[in-house]
């Protein structure tokens, strides 16, 4: 947001609407057209929509998928690991299985669709290159790169 305050043509970027851009992103479309593929391959994202054609290699996904996809995983797995300790007596040998296997499918389904909402969202706020114009490189203090 700080950056679309600074930008120079800040009045002429249309607004793009969070949600829609979120849920598009959660369905593995493109935030902008919702029509096109975000995904070519499990988790990599296409350069461009094959649809509309908006650029998608902005993305800066990085390690916020896995986060939230575990955070989310975690919480609901836990809860019913110790639901079902407390109210059922099962066999420690349907525990050994349950929960990791739920856990796995979880993740598995979990994940693409969780970085494609992060996409969708950095997208929406015009994060990164999604602005129009490129990332400012940030040099470490003291680092003997050349500043420009
Ligand atoms: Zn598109």
């Amino acid at each position: 947001m700080i950056e679309e305050q600074n930008h120079p043509d800040a009045s002429a970027l249309a607004p793009r609407d969070t949600q829609v851009a979120l849920f598009r992103g959660a369905r593995q479309k493109c935030p902008a057209c919702g029509d096109g593929s975000l995904f070519y391959a499990y988790l990599k994202v296409n350069d461009a929509c094959p649809s509309c054609g908006e650029e998608l290699h902005h993305h800066r996904a990085d390690d916020a998928p896995p986060y939230f996809t575990m955070l989310i995983t975690g919480h609901i797995v836990v809860g019913l690991m110790l639901s079902a300790a407390m109210y059922r007596d099962w066999p420690d040998w349907v525990h050994m299985t349950l929960w990791p296997t739920m856990v796995i499918v979880m993740s598995l389904w979990l994940l693409p669709r969780v970085k494609g909402a992060l996409v969708g969202l950095q997208w929406a706020l015009r994060m990164h290159g999604f602005s129009g114009r490129p990332d400012e490189i940030e040099i470490a203090p003291g680092s003997d790169l050349p500043r420009g």
